[in-house]
C-alpha cells in the first residue's frame, strides 16, 4: 500500500522527528511544560496540493480568524466544524498520516 512517494515521506517526517526530540529534550530542562506527540493529518482534496494540519503549527482557523488554532492541539480535538483552510473540506476529509510531531505545551 505504501507507494515510493510516501516511504520517502515518513522516512523525512522521522528524521525531522528526531531532529524535534533532540531539541525538546535539551529545551526541557526547567520549563513549565510538557512533551505531547501528535499525528499529522493530510486534506484529500487534490486541489490541496496537499494541505497537511501539523499539530506542532496550528492551523489559521478560517471559520473563526480571531482565534487561530495554537500549536499543540490534536487533530482530535480541533473543532467538528473546523474546515480545510484552503479547499474548504471539512475534517473527515482528511486522512491520518504515519507521521508525527512533539509539541511542548503548558504543563
Ligand atoms: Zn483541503
Amino acid at each position: 500500500m505504501l507507494q515510493g512517494l510516501t516511504r520517502r515521506r515518513v522516512v523525512a517526517g522521522l528524521a525531522a522527528l528526531f531532529a524535534v526530540v533532540t531539541g525538546n529534550r535539551r529545551a526541557l530542562a526547567s520549563a513549565p511544560t510538557k512533551t505531547v506527540r501528535l499525528q499529522k493529518w493530510r486534506c484529500t482534496n487534490q486541489d490541496c496540493d496537499p494541505y497537511i494540519y501539523d499539530p506542532s503549527l496550528g492551523d489559521i482557523n478560517i471559520i473563526d480568524e480571531a482565534n487561530p488554532i495554537p500549536p499543540g492541539v490534536a487533530f482530535e480535538d480541533l473543532p467538528d466544524d473546523w474546515i480545510c483552510h484552503i479547499c474548504g473540506d471539512p475534517k473527515s476529509h482528511f486522512i491520518a498520516l504515519n507521521e508525527w510531531v512533539e509539541v511542548d505545551v503548558p504543563a
